[in-house]
């Protein structure tokens, strides 16, 4: 199959500022676009890649810690425990580095590439992975946790990327 590359949104593009929709069924456009994604976060080395990030508001991600990708399309975490901080980035704000704390471990259910509603535990990096992702379907952001040193550090480079994205339509 062709290596299909969306663009990725960066920080002021409205799209990551939106809630994403439930998908109502997961047919072939679903896995055409789902595959597009894989492919496109790949390409840019990425661990995670949410729908809002390439300019669709639709609840859908796509993870890929190491062990293959992994497809998550309306979840709902159920369960959260224990709680530490990891310094996370997005491919949506580039050269920008945000402590974030989160749960250690989660449930989570969602529906998968085949139509099916199912549930998995997990923790570590997926659990924070799964975390930032799910954020992104609810138009939240890593620079929405940071301390007040981070937002001084990485203020200019946050007005540079808003600039960027000034007068472009959603
Ligand atoms: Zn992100």
């Amino acid at each position: 199959m062709d290596t299909i590359l969306l663009k990725i949104r960066t920080y002021g593009d409205p799209c990551l500022r939106k809630k994403s929709k439930a998908v109502k069924d997961v047919g072939p456009s679903e896995r055409f676009l789902i595959n597009a994604m894989v492919d496109t976060m790949r390409s840019h080395q990425g661990i995670g890649l949410a729908a809002p990030q390439i300019g669709l508001n639709e609840q859908i991600f796509v993870v890929d810690v190491g062990d293959g990708p992994f497809v998550v399309i309306n979840p709902q975490i159920t369960k959260k425990t224990g709680a530490d901080f990891m310094e996370e980035g997005c491919l949506s704000i580039p050269e920008v580095l945000i402590k974030v704390k989160r749960a250690e471990a989660i449930t989570v259910v969602y529906t998968n590439e085949n139509n099916r509603r199912v549930e998995r535990k997990c923790s570590g990096l997926m659990a924070k992975v799964i975390q930032h992702e799910t954020d992104h379907l609810n138009g939240k952001l890593i620079v929405d946790y940071a301390s007040l040193a981070e937002k001084i550090k990485f203020k200019k480079k946050l007005s540079e990327l808003q600039k960027s994205n000034k007068g472009s339509e959603s």
